[in-house]
Parts: structure tokens; C-alpha cells; sequence
């Protein structure tokens, strides 16, 4: 599943063709995306041009004068740089095409989604709940400290709450608490000032470090067959069950926490 990082990663990947450019066309094979691509989406967007190409949590804005195209990648969609004329193949659903160049979105699951938005896009339903970006300047100790406060919650199923923070999957939270020794059940409520600080270090840098490893081995967005925008790393716990802990090298252990797998170091994460 994409998450934050292959989302920035594709963000960054496909801006330098679309920024400016004019929507001159969109082909849609197949509408029924998570919700149905609009029947007028053509109507919608063609003669819109890009003024700025936005990340809200695992959204894609494309911002235009007189609305917004969102673009979500879903379970497993991926987008890439294409010839218009190059033959689909068949879960690539849509084309949103910019004269000589066209962006195909491939969604083989077909819970992405393309939708219009006139106006702001800030307060389309989708989006308009959601919480604040993890690598934005509001993702500081004291929120996070004030907003698990009397939440007798799992400090990790708090972490992938979109409401609080957008954009903490399953792999990035556990990654992020082994970073910051907290084990994933501790009680939200009761991290100390400190811990909290701890934490919002952790998944700034877990970020941050994945986006620079996609950046750096993805193949280009460019004309790739683009099988998938995602790329390989490696994890210090996620998908390590039983495996030695790189740090201290007590095997890696792995519990259900709200329907997700958490992996975690017993000795490490205290
Ligand atoms: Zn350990």
C-alpha cells in the first residue's frame, strides 16, 4: 500500500510535468474507483492548468483556478509520466493528459480515487477532517503531549488516527516506536512530556528517511513500465517477527493491535 512517503516521493516525481501545464484531455477506462469517477470529470478539468501540485496526508492536489483535481492512490495505485498514445494496459484506468504528456494512474485494487473539487480543497469532506501533516510545523511535543492527554488509548493506534496526524501507516508507526523506545500498547495518555518529544522526533525522521531512500533507488516516473511506485527498505522491526533485534538482538515479537500487526523489542521499547 502506498503510504506518506511513496505518495511524497510521487509528489515530487511527477510536479516538474504538470506544474503549469494545461489539462488538455482525460481518458477513463474504468470509473469505479473507491467512489465513481464524476460521468463530467471531462467537462470538469480539461482547459484547467496546474498552479501548484499539493500533499495533504495521502492525497494528491492538483490545484487549479478553479478547483482542485484528488488524486488518491488508494491500496495499490500508482502514478507515472506517459505518451498519451501508449497502449493501457488493463488496470490502468485512468489518463489525465497534458498535450504531449499524460499522467496514468495504474490502481489494479481500485480503491484510489479521482475526483473535482471546485473551490477549496481544504474543506472537501475528505479532507476536511483530517489531522495535522507529520512533517509540518504543527507536529510539535506539546500537540502531541495535549492531544493524548486522558486518552486511554494504545499509543500506536493513536499514532495511524488520520484525525490526530495524517499519514502514519502501519509501517511507520512501528518503525517510529522502536525508534523512540515506546512500546506500541503504552497508554497514550500517559506519555510523559519528554516521550511524547521523543516520539514526534521518531516519526519525523522515520519519514523523512524513507522519502530520501524511495527518492534515491525509485526508477523514474518517466516512461518506466511503472509496475509500482514503490520501492524497498529496510525495516528495524516491521514484518521482523521472530527475527534479532538490530540494536540489542532479542527476537523481534509481534502482537494484533487493533486488526494491525504490531512488531516490536521487548528489551528496547520498555
Ligand atoms: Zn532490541
Amino acid at each position: 500500500m502506498p503510504e506518506l512517503p511513496e505518495v511524497e516521493i510521487t509528489r515530487r516525481g511527477i510536479e516538474p510535468f504538470v506544474l503549469g501545464k494545461t489539462i488538455t484531455g482525460i481518458a477513463v477506462r474504468n470509473p469505479n474507483l473507491r467512489q465513481r469517477v464524476p460521468r463530467n470529470i471531462a467537462r470538469l478539468v480539461v482547459g484547467q492548468q496546474v498552479r501548484r501540485l499539493l500533499r495533504r496526508g495521502k492525497y494528491l492536489l492538483f490545484e487549479c483556478d478553479g478547483g482542485s483535481l484528488i488524486v488518491h492512490l488508494g491500496m495499490s495505485g500508482s502514478l507515472r509520466v506517459i505518451e498519451p498514445r501508449s497502449a493501457p494496459s488493463k488496470h490502468d484506468h485512468v489518463d489525465l493528459v497534458f498535450g504531449g504528456s499524460a499522467l496514468r494512474l495504474r490502481d489494479p485494487r481500485r480503491f484510489g480515487l479521482v475526483l473535482w473539487n471546485r473551490g477549496d480543497s481544504t474543506r472537501h469532506p475528505l479532507l476536511a477532517r483530517l489531522g495535522v501533516e507529520p512533517l509540518g510545523e504543527e507536529f510539535t511535543a506539546d500537540f502531541l503531549h495535549r492531544v493524548t492527554r486522558g486518552r486511554d488509548v494504545g499509543v500506536k493506534q493513536l499514532l495511524m488516527n488520520a484525525g490526530i496526524v495524517v499519514g502514519v501507516g502501519n509501517i511507520y508507526a512501528n518503525e517510529s516506536l522502536f525508534k523512540a523506545g515506546i512500546h506500541p500498547r503504552a497508554r497514550a495518555g500517559r506519555l510523559s512530556r519528554e516521550r511524547c518529544a521523543r516520539l514526534v522526533q521518531a516519526v519525523k525522521e522515520t519519514l523523512v528517511a524513507a522519502i530520501a531512500a524511495g527518492g534515491s533507488s525509485l526508477r523514474d516516473f518517466v516512461h518506466s513500465d511503472g509496475a509500482s511506485g514503490y520501492f524497498q527498505q529496510h525495516y528495524c522491526v516491521y514484518d521482523r517477527a521472530t527475527l534479532p533485534c538490530k540494536v540489542c538482538g532479542r527476537a523481534i515479537r509481534v502482537v494484533r493491535l487493533g486488526q494491525r500487526s504490531s512488531y516490536y523489542c521487548a528489551s528496547c521499547q520498555s
